[in-house]
């Protein structure tokens, strides 16, 4: 198999969702739990595109678990102060029962996670970060934590392999919620981890059988469909992307934007030298909650719903989720979908000049 796909004669393109729990005895499987050709299929895609081996799970979460899980009692985690939610809740929680300690840092700030090297077992990182939209500066960092004999983790689910590959500059590990870009169109929650280190792939599916995280059947062949087609999907996107984002920033009611493709953005530069590319996630601030939600309220189009990565374009006040209190509050999340660039901007513009009426 290559590319996903079976290059056998007569073989179907596609390699076509098989629904089983049992298998007949004598053959590659055995049991549901085990394994599935349309996940290996998706894993294999995956793999080669993020150069190493991938392993898919159930959603995003249990991706994120099955990388913290092997981490001994006691560990230190030094976690990203700005990150996806549930990363944060989940090591939370797991310190909160004594399992893990957490050192929180501003992984935009080189120097700041360079210092916490010395002490930690988990470096984790995220990059674009979720929702602040910061840009970590990964080569010194990567190269200072394999010095150090640290485990990385980079989740990946903002850029996607198309814009950077983290386990080339490397890495420990990358994690995708395939939930998002690579699906593509909101109807699947799917996770996958990729690794080059053969003994970590095995534990990893190793915890994957044994704590049943696994990916559906018809999640990983939607999800491999969806791959197929991301590269079409993510130009388009981050165009419409950069013009929005440049069109936010004259807009009175708008009291900034957090874009790396701006040239304007504290992490531009950044961006610019390492991703091929700048994603298509626009976080942007205006005065207060009150106005944000009546903005989002006056949206025709664009769809309020808390997730990224469609073909829909979709906005979030991430401050009214509990967890997310560093976020300012009048700060908007807007993931750019497939729509016409002008129909959206005259959506956003109409819901702004709405919302800004006294
Ligand atoms: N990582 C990031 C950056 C996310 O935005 C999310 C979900 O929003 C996840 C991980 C978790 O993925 P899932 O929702 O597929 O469990």
């Amino acid at each position: 198999m290559t590319a996903g796909r079976d290059h056998s004669p007569g073989a179907p393109l596609n390699i076509p969702p098989t629904f089983a729990s049992t298998y007949r005895d004598g053959g590659p499987v055995g049991y549901g739990r085990w394994g599935n050709p349309s996940w290996t299929a998706f894993e294999e895609a995956l793999g080669v595109l993020e150069g190493g081996h991938a392993v898919a799970f159930a959603s995003g979460q249990a991706a994120i678990a099955a990388l913290i899980e092997p981490l001994r009692v006691g560990a230190m985690v030094t976690v990203p102060a700005d990150a996806y939610l549930g990363t944060r809740g989940l090591l939370r929680d797991l310190e909160n029962r004594g399992r893990v300690r957490l050192q929180p840092v501003e992984v935009t700030d080189t120097s700041a996670v360079l210092a916490t090297l010395a002490s930690t077992e988990l470096l984790w990182l995220e990059s674009p970060t979720n929702p602040m939209l910061g840009v970590i500066e990964f080569r010194p960092i990567l190269a200072a934590a394999s010095k150090a004999g640290v485990t990385t983790v980079v989740d990946n689910t903002f850029a996607t392999p198309l814009l950077q590959q983290p386990l080339a500059w490397g890495a420990d590990a990358v994690l995708h919620s395939a939930t998002k870009y690579i699906g593509g169109h909101s109807d699947l929650l799917l996770g996958a981890v990729i690794t080059a280190d053969e003994d970590r792939r095995a534990s990893l599916l190793t915890h994957r059988t044994l704590h049943g995280a696994i990916p559906g059947v018809m999640e990983t062949y939607l999800a491999l469909r969806g791959l197929r087609t991301l590269p079409l999907r993510f130009a388009q996107q981050q165009r419409t992307a950069q013009e929005l984002a440049e069109r936010l920033t004259g807009h009175p009611a708008v009291t900034s934007v957090r874009y790396p493709g701006l040239s304007s953005d504290p992490n531009h530069d950044r961006a610019r030298a390492q991703m091929s590319g700048f994603g298509a996630i626009i976080s942007f601030e205006v005065a207060d909650a009150e106005i944000a939600d009546r903005l989002t309220g006056a949206l025709e189009l664009i769809v309020g719903g808390t997730s990224l990565g469609g073909v829909e374009t979709t906005i979030d006040r991430r401050r009214r989720w509990p967890g997310e209190e560093a976020v300012p509050a009048g700060l908007l999340r807007l993931s750019v979908g497939l729509e016409h660039p002008e129909d959206l901007w005259e959506d956003l513009q109409h819901a702004l000049d709405t919302a800004a009426r006294p």
